[in-house]
């Protein structure tokens, strides 16, 4: 079966523009006007990805995606008018997938929406497996084993790798990691995650000195591989 894709965009040309290419690709496409009727399809269609416009007459893409992500999982990717870099920043933050920034062509589009596809495809078929090679989370005994070793972790860092590794190679944010571990630490500030990151690090070095296991994006947050 051919992956859906919602194109969420109050400009008729634009929408039309972009159903055109997604058809071409052979992928099926709804389009929606605003971001209530794109709440309305969601309910009654499987969807594989939406395009989802920051500019919507009845609220912005951004609220649309919070409300999106309080029951749907879909990977996102925003269309940013030109310079709304903040925008980038605040979308990736709040869970969208990627950006492309308009005037954009459609060749281009696809291309991301053809990345984000296999990316999320690859995501739920392989993950799973590869994370329990490397490492095993027990949350019943809130325990979890580096390359079969166990780690001893604070509550604080079982819920920070815990919570990375159920999405392994996301890059999520301060902000969202501190989110994970917030019932357990009450921090004040995102610096407190570098300094669990920092101890994590150190923990898995000490069963494997070469282990990498853990990326920093700079200025962004961190990943872990699996
Ligand atoms: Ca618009």
């Amino acid at each position: 079966m051919s992956d859906r894709i919602l194109v969420v965009e109050d400009e008729a040309n634009i929408a039309e523009t972009i159903k055109i290419a997604i058809e071409n690709e052979s992928y099926g496409c709804d389009w929606a006007a605003t971001g209530e009727t794109a709440l309305e399809q969601l309910t009654h269609k499987t969807v594989s990805l939406v395009v989802l416009d920051v500019g919507l007459p009845d609220m912005s893409g951004f609220e649309l995606l919070k409300r999106i992500r309080q029951t749907h999982n879909v990977p996102v990717i925003f269309l940013t008018a030109r310079g709304e870099e903040i925008d980038r920043v605040v979308g990736l933050e709040i869970g969208a997938d990627d950006y492309i920034t308009k005037p954009f062509s459609p060749r281009e589009l696809m291309a991301r929406i053809k990345a984000v596809l296999r990316r999320t495809n690859n995501n739920s078929e392989t993950n799973r497996s590869s994370v329990s090679s490397t490492f095993e989370v027990n949350d019943q005994q809130a325990k979890i084993s580096f390359q079969q070793q166990a780690l001893e972790l604070t509550l604080a860092e079982y819920k920070l790798l815990s919570g990375m590794l159920t999405q392994p190679n996301r890059v999520f944010t301060r902000a969202q990691l501190l989110e994970i571990i917030w019932d357990a630490n009450h921090p004040s500030e995102e610096r407190t995650i570098d300094t669990h990151i920092k101890s994590l690090r150190a923990k898995l070095k000490e069963i494997n000195a070469s282990a990498d296991q853990i990326n920093t994006h700079r200025g962004i947050g961190y990943s872990i591989s699996a």
